[in-house]
């Protein structure tokens, strides 16, 4: 009996297996024909002055327009993406998608300071990337990459750091995203001159109910501030977190509280409505 259990149990996650091996080439296969006929697009969440509330950018972030399966978040794909070796091109489209909205919005009064996009290590890592970049005509300070920690920990340390320095030149500004989820030192990070530091929404959310994490994150934005690196909150979920980061010092915030990434259209709706005041 204990054997033909055994069996069982061997043939359940083997069934499982193939299952998940199945559904993955799948999903891949229709991540490069989504990109072909251009299912991917670009959702934004806004972000406002802590002190003004006013609107003084956006986050860029992708989506999949599924054919079968509607709007997809990055959790259902972008593991995927990134294994197949195109999360790199999702980046790009996210840009200039980014890039002509931008102007969209500018035709339609709706000013937008700055969009801020999420780039992976692999994007990072191309040392075609700058080149590509130029052709693009970025204005200063128009754009934010936002990479995460773990970017810096990465073996082609080098590319990485010679890319930095060349979006740089060409005045796109850098984000530390995620900041408190990794394990590097945040002396390390300010170190690389990052317009901004996104404090994750892990160390934000309990700020309210715990003086050690609201101190933690008081210090951060302290140590942000005395070397002249803007901080911004993610998932500012509530007024009273929206209110206390502004007594922290924190200059911008995203969250729920605010609004949740939205499409180009119902963005410039919100935006054009009295929801937000614009930054001037
Ligand atoms: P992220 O860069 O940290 O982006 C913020 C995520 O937090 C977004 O999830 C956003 O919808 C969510 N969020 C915003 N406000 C709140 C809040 O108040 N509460 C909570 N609980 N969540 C909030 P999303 O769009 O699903 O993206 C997830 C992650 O996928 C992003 O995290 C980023 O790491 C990655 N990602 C998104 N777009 C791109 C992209 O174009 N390229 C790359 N390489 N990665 C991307
Ligand atoms: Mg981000
Ligand atoms: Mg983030
Ligand atoms: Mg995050």
């Amino acid at each position: 009996r204990a054997k033909s259990q055994g069996r069982n149990r061997f043939q359940f996650f083997n069934h499982n297996l193939q299952a998940d091996i199945i559904n993955n080439k799948r999903l891949a296969d229709e991540i490069l024909s989504g990109i072909e006929s251009g299912e991917f697009t670009t959702w934004y969440q806004p972000q406002f002055s802590a002190r003004t509330m006013q609107l003084t950018g956006v986050e860029a972030l992708v989506r999949w327009q599924h054919p079968s399966r509607g709007l997809l978040t990055p959790d259902k794909f972008l593991k995927i993406a990134e294994e197949i070796n195109v999360v790199q091109t999702l980046d790009r489209i996210v840009l200039e998608t980014a890039l002509k909205d931008k102007m969209r919005w500018a035709a339609l009064g709706v000013c937008v300071p700055k969009v801020s996009v999420n780039v992976s290590a692999r994007r990072l890592h191309d040392d075609a990337l700058a080149d590509s970049l130029r052709m693009l005509q970025i204005s200063p300070g128009e754009i934010s990459f936002e990479l995460v920690e773990s970017i810096f920990l990465d073996e082609s340390e080098d590319v990485a750091a010679e890319n930095l320095e060349k979006i740089k030149a060409l005045g796109i500004d850098i984000e530390i995203d995620d900041f408190g989820t990794g394990h590097t030192s945040i002396v390390s990070l300010l170190k690389l001159k990052p317009k901004r530091l996104k404090i994750d929404r892990q160390l934000v959310q309990p700020i309210i109910t715990s003086a050690q994490e609201r101190a933690l994150v008081r210090s951060i934005i302290d140590i942000a501030r005395s070397l002249g690196v803007e901080t911004v909150a993610e998932g500012v979920e509530t007024v009273a977190h929206a209110s206390l980061l502004l007594e922290l010092g924190c200059d911008l915030l995203q969250g729920y509280a605010f609004s949740r990434p939205l499409s180009f259209d119902d963005f410039t709706q919100a935006a054009i409505g009295t929801a937000w005041r614009i930054a001037s």
